[in-house]
């Protein structure tokens, strides 16, 4: 049979098959192959099919002969044996529900197969019809969790709130199968997502639906509506969908974008075909999505100040080579940098103290201070500028003698180790720190990793007043486990009158790509360009220890 499938069609079918060998326990790299090919294929002109054909398909970037193969069988017969054959041993629909319920992939499929169900549907049903009850080592309390699980339905979160990164990927991809729009909580730049959601308009909801539930990354649907459905991925994480005529895009993209504060403060919402006539009936000024946080404050009465875009940033001032934990040298940093249009970067290795990872002592920052010249005599008159990752140690002092520090541009300083101290020493130690004339700025001062580690007790308000005397900036760390400076405290930070920097702590030229969830988390807290210091040329910035 000629399959005649699209370049999409094989897209998902090769994304499918990719969450199907993750679930079958194959090595990351296999999955990651399957994964690129697709996110390749899709958007590709010619069809796949003619360059099979050709014989080129293997000139495609990331394309080796297992993956022509297995697009060769695909384009043949329509589909992957192997993906079928799977499809009846790892069960994606359990396993995503199960995840979504609390259960491990084993044990979801164990449970379906001891009450005879195969789809997520039949799951649900032996869940509510108390079928679980009879089935051995299923305990009362279990089952009122997952009963409890399933009353939620309508409102589903995830077990755990996704980073940014994640989430943006995953509604960012289903948006643009969808042809509908990113919402929900990554689209205010919340820095962790509990609520998933595209919003979609077409004169046929249904439709939209319909397609929803055979996407290749929703491996069953879980409740559905006239005009919303919420589906689950094979991680158990649930995504809604709202589908709407075209004429109630804007109430819908409002209503499933701000916090559910925020949408209380506007009252009754009227139909709108986009955000800007929505805000404009209800006689308020256009809220940009990162801000609609909390509920209508009065002082944006007077409409929003133009908060700082990406395109104004002009170099990032923190990020690191391969001669500490980086995966890139020196000048291939700095080149990638200037071809994302920036002025200037600031390598900021790690120092010794830091131990978990190499770190550079006085003659290796000397010796990569010569690297460092080197790049700029081929790149200029793009300027990479010498900079550290400085430790603070425990008694405040830098993990770099003075006269080593005397000859950088740029230091970062930074606490590593040590962040459940108590907030009094934590606030000594840090202060003490800034007092030191070759520190320009204070890197993710909270020490925060979102999912694993609170917040330290660093004192904000003392810090910020110690930057202020001593011309100090602070740092809105883009990493997206960190993303410190947070919201709130990027507020804080503008208030006192602190610089705040956006820098990406990138390890590779990849991870430059982050200075967009800097520049995101920068705008909820409100920032303008003219708070952001390296959105100011070169000879604006304060490099160089203070006199
Ligand atoms: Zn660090
Ligand atoms: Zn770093």
């Amino acid at each position: 049979m000629a399959a005649d499938l699209d370049n999409a069609e094989i897209a998902d079918a090769l994304e499918r098959y990719a969450s199907l060998l993750d679930l079958s326990g194959s090595g990351y790299y296999t999955v990651r192959a399957y994964r690129r090919a697709a996110e390749l294929i899709r958007p590709l002109p010619t069809p796949v099919a003619d360059l099979l054909r050709q014989g080129k398909v293997q000139t495609l970037r990331g394309i080796g002969p297992g993956i022509a193969a297995v697009l060769e069988e695909l384009v043949t017969s329509g589909e992957i044996a192997r993906a079928r054959e799977l499809e009846g041993e790892v069960e994606p629909e359990l396993v995503g529900l199960g995840r979504y319920l609390g259960l491990g992939p084993q044990r979801a499929v164990e449970l379906g197969r001891a009450v005879g169900a195969r789809t997520a549907g039949e799951l649900r049903e032996a869940i509510a019809a108390g079928r679980l009850a009879s089935v051995r080592g299923v305990g009362p309390k279990t089952e009122a969790k997952l009963r409890a699980a399933l009353a939620r339905e309508h409102e589903a979160r995830p077990r755990r709130g996704l980073l940014l990164n994640r989430a943006r990927e995953l509604v960012g991809t289903l948006a643009v199968q969808l042809e509908g729009h990113l919402a929900g909580d990554p689209r205010r730049w919340a820095d962790v997502s509990n609520r998933l959601a595209v919003v979609c308009a077409s004169p046929r909801p249904e439709q939209v639906l319909d397609r929803f539930a055979t996407l290749p990354l929703i491996v069953a649907v879980i409740d559905r509506r006239p005009d919303r459905a919420i589906g689950v991925t094979v991680e158990g994480i649930p995504v809604e969908v709202v589908a709407v005529p075209p004429e109630r895009l804007g109430t819908e993209l409002v209503r499933a974008t701000g916090s559910s504060e925020f949408v209380a403060s506007l009252g009754a919402l009227p139909a709108a075909a986009d955000e800007e006539s929505l805000f404009r009936e209800l006689g308020r000024p256009f809220v940009p999505p990162e801000l609609r946080e909390a509920a209508w404050a009065p002082s944006l009465a007077t409409g929003v100040p133009p908060l700082v875009e990406l395109d104004e940033v002009r170099g990032d001032l923190h990020v690191h080579s391969d001669e500490s934990d980086g995966k890139a040298t020196v000048f291939e940093m700095a080149e990638a940098a200037r071809d994302r249009g920036y002025d200037y970067l600031a390598i900021c290795d790690h120092t010794k103290n830091v131990r978990v990872v190499p770190g550079l002592d006085g003659d290796d920052v000397r010796r990569q201070g010569e690297e460092i010249a080197a790049a700029n005599e081929r790149l200029a008159p793009f300027r990479v500028l010498r900079g550290i990752e400085c430790d603070i140690l425990p008694d405040g002092s830098l993990d770099l003698p003075d006269d080593i520090l005397t000859d950088l541009e740029w230091v970062q300083a930074s606490v590593h180790a040590g962040q459940r101290g108590s907030a009094d020493a934590m606030t000594k130690r840090v202060v003490e720190a800034l007092r030191h004339p070759s520190v320009s700025c204070l890197s993710h001062p909270k020490g925060r990793i979102i999912n694993h580690r609170p917040e330290n007790a660093l004192d904000l308000e003392q810090v910020f007043e110690a930057m202020i005397e001593e011309g100090v900036a602070v740092e809105v760390n883009g990493l997206p486990d960190r993303l410190d400076l947070r919201d709130a405290y990027v507020r804080a930070a503008i208030d006192a009158g602190v610089p705040i920097v956006c820098s990406t702590d990138a390890h590779s030229t990849r991870g430059l790509g982050n200075m967009q969830l800097s520049v995101a988390t920068a705008r909820r807290g409100g920032a303008t360009a003219a708070d952001v210091l390296n959105t100011r040329p070169l000879d604006r910035l304060p490099l160089g220890p203070r006199s």
